[in-house]
């Protein structure tokens, strides 16, 4: 018999809506910003990994990933879903995170100044934050990006 919570023998599982509802919101408001912002982009999703043996009590390990179940850096931290203002900060770290490692590219990015843009706390609420100190809206609330027709973000897109 195999191991029990061996994250090498149990694959990811994608986790269904309802499963962490806090986090659901959360996710749904920075899928808000992603489809702003990277239109051509699906979703991100939660995706769940067995918990380690050595842990104490071993329980899920929650990532946000990407729409092909991929994902970069750390699980949501256990707890963060207790309140929607720690879940929105979890969420939206991991998502930064996951999109700008797997897809090679600043997010979110500020319209404005075009450069990549941090998460951060005001008025207890997540924020983006652009490093030209300006606040640029709450996490969930970016605006829709306007490009030139035919114009392309990314790795590629230049013409040769
Ligand atoms: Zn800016």
């Amino acid at each position: 018999m195999g191991r029990m919570n061996d994250p090498f023998d149990t694959p990811p599982r994608p986790v269904e809506p309802g499963e962490y509802p806090v986090w659901d919101e959360a996710l749904a408001l920075v899928n808000r910003d992603l489809a702003a912002t990277l239109p051509e982009r699906a979703p991100l999703r939660l995706t769940g990994l067995p918990g380690w043996e050595e842990d104490e009590a071993p329980h899920e390990h929650v990532h946000v990933a990407l729409a092909d179940g991929t994902w970069w850096g750390n699980h949501l931290p256990d707890g963060s879903d207790a309140d929607p203002v720690s879940a929105l900060f979890a969420v939206a770290e991991a998502a930064q995170d996951t999109v700008s490692e797997r897809l090679w590219q600043a997010w979110p990015v500020c319209s404005e100044h075009n450069l990549g843009m941090h998460l951060r706390e005001a008025d207890e609420r997540a924020v983006w934050w652009c490093p030209q100190d300006h606040v640029r809206a709450a996490v969930g609330a970016l605006d829709p990006v306007q490009r030139p027709p035919g114009a392309r973000r990314g790795r590629g897109a230049r013409r040769a």
